[in-house]
């Protein structure tokens, strides 16, 4: 395997281009427009100079890193001579269907198309191809370069030869995969929206305000972070989203999404990318201040 078509240089697919191309890959990275591609080209120059100046990397394999990048905004002649595509589009599965089938249609026979979906099912997406053998799921944690796991989903049709090739990789790139099976939620989301949306209904319930649930959960659990914060930091809308892919694939009340993350969304406070959800979120500044509508 050498040429790897990452499909997608939003937030994930920069950190997986970046990952890819330091660990010897020659990447191709994908997106509709140059800009959105020129703008991950300098999001990953600015990554690998961070680590450059935590003498985690060589100037010279920094250097080698982003000469091992090309970008493409033609997705069908990118794909020609791939090894393995990594789709990275956001979470839509309209847009993954016609993706898939561009790539079904363009890809050599035998090469593996690996999704970093969060929540949409690997057997719907390799339906809409003639290779279900040959799509799994690949799904890394933000932010690539830093986070170790990768979640290797096994759709219903993903072949033992497919799920050891991608185990493989993911260790190639330094990473620590985990091989789990294709329902709802898979294992990571499946076991953290849940404790988010319980968080929240906590709030909604005035069990506790936002900094004392979040500070029960640091503290008394040794988490890094506060499921409210967390749920910021990944957005209310993706919450959302995925809550009610649990609740749709089980049709089990116990995954309703809490009317307050559904207001919240609704109203537009969907926490860092909005610049407000359960904290106040300004720009440069990292102090957690709660936002107005929780405050005492
Ligand atoms: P993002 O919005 O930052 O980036 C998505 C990119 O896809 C954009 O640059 C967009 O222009 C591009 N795109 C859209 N349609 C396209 C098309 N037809 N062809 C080529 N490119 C197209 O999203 P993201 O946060 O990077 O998420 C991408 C995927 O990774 C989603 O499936 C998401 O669920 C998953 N994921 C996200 C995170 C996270 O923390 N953000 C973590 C794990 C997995």
């Amino acid at each position: 395997m050498k040429n790897v078509i990452v499909v997608g240089a939003g937030t994930m697919g920069n950190g997986i281009a970046h990952v890819c191309a330091q660990n010897g890959y020659s990447v191709t990275l994908v997106d509709i427009k140059q800009e959105f591609l020129d703008r991950a080209l300098a999001t990953i120059a600015k990554n690998l100079e961070r680590q450059v100046n935590k003498g985690i990397l060589s100037e010279n394999d920094k250097n080698a890193t982003l000469a091992n990048i090309q970008t493409n905004v033609d997705l069908a002649s990118a794909v020609k001579s791939a090894d393995l595509v990594i789709e990275v589009v956001s979470e839509n599965i309209a847009i993954k269907e016609s993706i898939f089938k561009i790539l079904d249609e363009n890809a050599p026979a035998d090469t593996i198309l690996a999704s970093n979906t969060s929540s949409i099912s690997i057997t719907k997406l390799a339906s809409f191809t003639k290779r279900p053998d040959k799509v799994i799921g690949m799904h890394f944690m933000n932010p690539v370069p830093v986070m170790k796991l990768v979640e290797v989903i096994r759709g219903y049709a993903s072949s033992d030869e497919t799920t050891a090739v991608i185990m493989e990789i993911s260790k190639l790139l330094g990473k620590i995969p985990v091989e789990v099976n294709d329902y709802p939620g898979f294992v990571a989301n499946r076991i953290l929206m849940p404790m988010i949306n319980e968080a929240i209904y906590t709030l909604y319930e005035g069990v506790g305000g936002v900094q004392e649930i979040d500070t029960v959960m640091k503290l008394g659990m040794a988490h890094p972070m506060g499921p409210l914060q967390l749920a910021d930091f990944i957005g209310l809308d993706v919450c959302l989203a995925i809550m009610n892919v649990l609740y749709d694939g089980f049709k089990n009340p116990k995954y309703a999404p809490c009317p307050l993350l559904v207001n919240m969304v609704t109203a537009g406070k969907l926490g860092v990318k909005s610049g407000e959800g359960f904290y106040v979120h300004t720009k440069g500044s990292k102090e957690l201040v709660v936002a107005s509508s929780f405050a005492k």
